[in-house]
């Protein structure tokens, strides 16, 4: 059995919040709630959510601002909520990195809709937000559209298994993964192994990735933890 998808509300007006809570939870979702730009930004570090439903006007952090912060760190869905209906606040939205935008009042039904098939587009939780990345330069390339691989522009061939690892890392290049998440979001929860299948399936993406697996640039351990990835260099398009 898979893991409920899980969303991450940021809006300070409670009864909106409480409400699309209640109507998500029915749809099978688990959720969160943060009410305002603050705590959005902390849970959404805290939680890894699948997608984050947010509001544009809110306390402390504006939904602008924290949209942004959110695309420095992660290719996340992001669904805005707003009370502005002007298509240049729309633009705007689109440009900071959401990936689609509802007009209040809404309809929780066409919220839920959209949800949906958003994620049904991102399939294994990849945002087709950008379509490559790219880091130091070229050095290493994922074509999330395509699932290829490349070093200095030669084609890798990774496992099926390898590639979800590594498009998982990417996706939050801020958060340091254990293993058993790893397993959990790469793998699947049905997946039997022990946690150490992971280092040897991290083991042969360093030889496929990096240069020098000893001393490796982008999927970093962090020790008595797990791994993350390295995304400094990165560039997307
Ligand atoms: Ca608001």
């Amino acid at each position: 059995m898979s893991k409920a998808r899980r969303i991450l509300i940021v809006e300070d007006e409670v009864m909106i919040s409480d409400a699309l809570r209640a109507y998500l939870e029915n749809a099978g979702f688990e959720v969160f709630a943060a009410f305002d730009g603050e705590a959005g930004l902390s849970m959404f570090e805290e939680l890894s959510p699948d997608l984050i439903v947010l509001d544009l006007m809110l306390p402390k952090i504006s939904g602008e601002r924290l949209c942004q912060e959110i695309r420095r760190a992660s290719r996340v869905p992001v669904v805005m909520l707003t009370a502005k209906s002007a298509e240049g606040d729309k633009i705007a939205g689109f440009s900071m990195g959401a990936d689609d935008y509802v007009t209040k009042p809404f309809s929780p039904r066409e919220l839920l809709a959209r949800i949906q098939s958003i994620l049904r587009r991102c399939g294994d939780g990849i945002s087709p937000l950008y379509s490559r990345m790219s880091w130091n330069d070229g050095d290493l390339e994922v074509n999330f559209e395509t699932r290829e691989i490349k070093r200095r522009g030669a084609p890798v061939n990774l496992t099926p298994n390898e590639f979800k690892i590594l498009s998982s890392l990417v996706k939050y290049p801020q958060k340091i993964f254990t293993r058993e998440e790893l397993i959990s979001i790469a793998l699947g929860d049905d997946f039997d192994g022990f946690d150490r299948t992971i280092d040897s399936h991290i083991k042969n993406l360093r030889g496929k990735i990096e240069d020098d697996t000893a001393n490796p640039r982008y999927i970093i351990t962090v020790r008595g933890v797990g791994y993350r990835f390295e995304a400094a260099s990165g560039r997307s398009e």
